[in-house]
């Protein structure tokens, strides 16, 4: 679609398309964007009615969002310096992909991984090119080998596939491109991950990004992070300062800084997530289903006996929503977030029967 007031590069744009928000999620069963199933920290919500909150609102927030990059660095042993936050990951991916992506040399990530990199790929006219998985879905390091690349950005666990890459794997990547930036997108790394936070002192190459959104369950706080030397987080600040001088509300600074040095109330979410997805990808192994092996906090899997778009369907009528990418290679598996074992209960009811 056209139009005469945009500018050519919106016209040209292919615009991400998220996974679906229904406007009520009452009597839904929603697994399709991997949102925590419990609420999050019980100190961060209380938080947000601390008795000064008035004037998180009547002053401006701090623009260098300073406590939050302080208690940030002290988790990960790091210095505030090497510290970069944004509303959400996805927004410091955006000025990362700015900030170093941002070249005539292509950008190398895999050929299945987190639909946002061709947008933003798009949006910032960088040629993407996509090695890829191997058919266990794995990450074959040795394929990034490739001369005058501009750049390397991969999940790890990786998504929509859940799998896991070795920090020795990170490690061989970070030396195959010495000169480029190798970001580590690590949205579901607290879920059984390793995080490659602990190689930032090493390499200077090295980007690592996390969010709130998941594991701290805390999505609609919108707060992601960076983590690298210090030069790489002075590059993110010039791309910041110039979108806007305020990015992180006072609100999500003081909310996001509880929640993050809520070690306690974390390892246990994820414990609990982590059992449910084992014990559901049992259950779902005893129906026939195919199951890539998963780190994260959703499961990749292949059904049996009907295709993953007909019972992707036949889900959403009984009010459970999982997501169907409608790609080539992974038409025929579904990804389905974990839920509360009600809901795991529920979903694995509705396979029995619909298949
Ligand atoms: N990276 C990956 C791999 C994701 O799946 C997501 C969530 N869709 C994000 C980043 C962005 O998460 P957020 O903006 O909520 O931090």
């Amino acid at each position: 679609m056209s139009n005469p007031y945009w500018s050519p590069a919106i016209a040209r744009l292919h615009p991400y398309v998220p996974g679906e928000q229904p406007k009520s999620t009452e009597r839904l069963i929603k697994l399709n964007t991997n949102e925590s199933p419990y609420p999050p920290s019980p100190k961060a919500q209380a938080a947000l009615s601390a008795a000064d909150l008035g004037d998180s609102l009547r002053l401006y927030p701090d623009p260098e969002s300073t406590t939050l990059r302080e208690t940030i660095a002290a988790q990960f042993k790091l210095k505030p310096e090497q510290v970069f936050v944004g509303n959400g990951s996805d927004e410091v991916l955006a000025h990362a992909f700015y900030s170093f992506f941002q070249r005539p040399e292509p950008l190398l990530f895999p050929d299945i991984s987190y639909s946002f990199y061709p947008v933003y790929c798009d949006f910032y006219g960088i040629e993407p090119k996509c090695p890829p998985l191997r058919d266990d879905f794995s990450i074959a390091v040795e394929d990034y080998a490739i001369d005058g690349a501009g750049g390397v950005i991969l999940p790890n666990p990786n998504a929509p596939t859940g799998r896991f890459l070795p920090l020795a794997e990170i490690e061989k990547l970070l030396e195959l491109h010495p000169e480029r930036v190798v970001v580590i997108d690590e949205a579901y790394v607290d879920f059984g991950g390793e995080s490659a936070a602990s190689l930032v002192d090493r390499y200077p190459n090295l980007l690592v990004i996390q969010t709130l959104s998941k594991s701290h369950a805390l999505a609609g706080l919108r707060l992601g992070y960076a983590m690298g030397q210090a030069h790489l987080i002075e590059g993110l600040n010039r791309a910041k300062n110039s979108f806007n001088s305020y990015p992180i509300d006072g609100i999500c600074q003081r909310v996001a800084t509880v929640a993050i040095a809520d070690r306690e109330w974390l390892a246990d979410n994820c414990t609990k997530v982590i059992n449910t997805r084992e014990r559901t990808c049992q259950a779902l192994s005893e129906l026939g289903f195919e199951i890539v092996p998963s780190s994260a906090n959703f499961i990749f899997t292949k059904p049996p006996k009907i295709t993953a778009e007909a019972l992707y369907q036949a889900l959403r009528e009984r009010n459970i929503i999982v997501r169907y990418f409608n790609k080539p290679r992974i038409s025929e598996y579904l990804r389905i977030s974990i839920g509360t074992d009600e809901e795991m209960d529920a979903l694995i009811a509705a396979c029995r029967e619909i298949l």
